[in-house]
Parts: C-alpha cells; structure tokens; sequence
C-alpha cells in the first residue's frame, strides 16, 4: 500500500495492454491511481496486463483511439501511448498508425480536455530521423524522409507533437510531450522485430543474431523502468517540454548483438543481414533537461538492464500466445 496518497485518482491509459503501456499501468495501479486502459489490441495483449485484470481500480477496455471515445468517471491523466511502435508493426500497419497518431491522438486529446485532466504524449527519438545533430537536444528539428517507409511512424508523431503543442497553447489542455529513445525489457513480444527481443530470441535458440548493414549504427537503449519513471516525471511536472526521455550510453548494433551473446552464454554468433530503408545511423539523447527540470535521469546500465530482460524471455518461452501467428 502507497503510504502517500496517489498523486492521481484515475488515468486512462491508451495502448496500456502494449510492452510500455502494461509497465506504467502496473506502476499506477501500485502507486494507489485506478487506470482505465484502452487499447485495440493490434499489437498489444491481455497478457500483459494479466495481472491487473480483475482488480477494482483496473478496466480493460478494447477499443480502437481512431474513433472517438469517453470515459464516464472522472480522469484526472491520461498518457497517450496507443501506437504500433516497432518497424516490423508499423510497416505492416502504415495507414493505422498514421490515424493512431493523427485522430488517435485527438481523440485521447479530447478526452483529456472534457475531464480537464493532464495529458502526456509518448513521441519518440524518430522525430529526430537520421540525425545530422549528435547527440539530439530537444532544439533539434529532425531530418526525416516525409515520404520513406518510416514515415509513416515518424511524421504521425512529428503531428501528435504540433497537435498537442496546439491544444496546449489554444486550447489551455494541460500537456507535456515525451521524446521517448528506445525502450526495452519485459514483455516485449519475441518477434516484434526490434532488435533487443530478436537478439535475445535468437541467442537463447542457438541461431545466429542478424545484425543489419555492419552493425555500426547506434542506439541508446533505456530499460523500460527508467523510462516509466521519466514519464510519470513529466506526468506530475508543470511542463509541456518535449523533453528527451532517454539513456545516453549509446552502443553500436554490434556491440549490442555482442553483449547478448555474452549475458546468454550462446556461442551462436552473428549473421549480416540487409541494412533497411532510412535506418536511422545514430541515436543519442542529450537529456540535460529532463535532469534540469525533472531531476530525471536512467539508473539501470544496459548490462543489468539485458540481464533483467534475458531472465524474463528465459522465463516466457516462445510460444507465448502475445506472438502474432507466424
Ligand atoms: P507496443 O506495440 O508494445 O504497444 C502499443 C500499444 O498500443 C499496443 O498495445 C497496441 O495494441 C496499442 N494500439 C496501437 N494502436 C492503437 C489504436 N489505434 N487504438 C488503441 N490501441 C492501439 O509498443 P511500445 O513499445 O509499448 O510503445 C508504446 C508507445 O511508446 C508508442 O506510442 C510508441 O510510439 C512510444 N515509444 C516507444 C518506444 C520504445 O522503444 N518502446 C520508443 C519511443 C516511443
Ligand atoms: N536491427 C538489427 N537486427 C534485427 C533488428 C534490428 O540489426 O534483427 C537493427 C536495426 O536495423 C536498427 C537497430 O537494430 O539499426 C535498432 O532497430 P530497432 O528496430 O530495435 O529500433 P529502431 O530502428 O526503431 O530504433
């Protein structure tokens, strides 16, 4: 039991059933605030908020963010993280995640502004494309293809963020944006296609990792606690940023591949595979304004992190009912 009283009576959480969403719901829920989680299910699961199901203070609700929804009882937050997020999900679902992030996001929008509740957008690193800035303050515009097969993901987000900023400053919503860098841990779906589950998969199946291009892109990798500590950071903060949610310790592709072969045990090694499209070849958070204004920053090293993530997909072999029909 919290021993605070929750700083939240009730938040609806859109794409709450998904990896990210399922973490922060468990995190309010413990944290003394009752949820209601919308989401269609087009890439989440029951599964992963198995646990909460069935308690008072938690409702799943299937139901698509592109049409327009309510929530009777009173919503004093809502996070808005309904959206495919994976390339392999996004590329099969392009037009759904175009409207997720366009009406979807409207839509959570004005269920924020009829409750006068405080609304936080989940954007992300892709905003910022393939950076010609290194590392990416939130002053950075972005260099991103309007018209490649990412941008379907990245521009959707580029116009949740003018969206949002727009309601804010017309409308008086109370909202805040969070640039989020690529997340991982529990409950990612083995086949999702990111390369964290796909590494782990492959490592813990005797089959070699398939690294893209020669693996010398880089990403900075934030487990998934830090990253819903950073958004209920910017929840509970008088601020609309964006502000970078992210771990700055930045590792090649490589030595990513590499550091699962090492925490698994596999002798499996790595297979070379085509680069995609657009693959963005650098990602790294400046994060001085999350530690400035949220006194936010990530505490778990990608090592303990892999560890923690390598224990779970141990635990929930691969004919997890979360996996799409192969
Ligand atoms: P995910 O695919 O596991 O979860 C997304 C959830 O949204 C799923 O449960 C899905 O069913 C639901 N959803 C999608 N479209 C919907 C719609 N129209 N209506 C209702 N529900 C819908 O992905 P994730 O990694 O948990 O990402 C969650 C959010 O965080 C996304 O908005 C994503 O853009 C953002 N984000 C994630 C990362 C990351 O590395 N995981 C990085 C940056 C941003
Ligand atoms: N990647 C890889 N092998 C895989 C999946 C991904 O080498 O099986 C690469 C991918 O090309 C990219 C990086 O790993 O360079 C991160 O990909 P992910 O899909 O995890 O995240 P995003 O591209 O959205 O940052």
């Amino acid at each position: 039991m919290p021993t605070t009283p929750p700083r939240w009576r009730r938040a609806v959480v859109t794409g709450g059933a998904g990896f990210v969403g399922s973490h922060l719901c468990t995190a309010l829920v413990e944290g003394g605030t009752a949820v209601v989680c919308v989401d269609d299910l087009c890439t989440g699961s029951p599964a992963n908020v198995a646990h909460l199901v069935g308690r008072d203070d938690f409702t799943l609700v299937r139901a698509d963010v592109t049409e327009p929804f309510a929530v009777e009882q009173p919503v004093d937050l809502v996070l808005h993280f309904a959206s495919p997020a994976s390339p392999a999900d996004y590329l099969r679902l392009p037009l759904h995640t175009l409207e997720t992030g366009s009406l979807g996001t409207r839509n959570a929008l004005a269920v924020a502004r009829e409750h006068g509740a405080r609304f936080v957008l989940a954007s992300t690193s892709e905003v910022y494309g393939d950076p010609r800035q290194h590392p990416q303050n939130e002053r950075y515009w972005g260099h991103v293809n309007p018209v490649g097969p990412r941008s379907v993901y990245d521009e959707a987000k580029r116009y949740a963020e003018a969206l949002t900023t727009a309601e804010a400053t017309t409308r008086g919503v109370n909202a805040g944006i969070v640039r989020l860098f690529n997340t991982y841990g529990p409950r990612m779906r083995a086949r999702d296609g990111r390369a964290v589950p796909t590494f782990i998969r492959q490592a813990l199946a005797g089959e070699p990792l398939t690294v893209t291009g020669d693996g010398r892109q880089t990403r900075s990798l934030t487990y998934v606690d830090d990253t819903v500590a950073g958004v209920l950071a910017l929840a509970a903060a008088d601020l609309t940023g964006p502000v970078n949610i992210g771990n700055p310790g930045e590792l090649s592709i490589q030595e990513l591949a590499r550091l699962v072969l090492e925490l698994t045990g596999s002798r499996a090694g790595i297979r070379f595979v085509e680069r995609p499209t657009d693959d963005p070849s650098v990602r790294c958070p400046d994060i001085d304004l999350a530690r400035d204004k949220l006194q936010w920053e990530p505490r778990v090293p990608a090592r303990d992190g892999l560890a923690r993530t390598i224990a779970w997909f141990r635990d929930h072999p691969e004919d997890d009912p979360r996996d799409p029909p192969r």
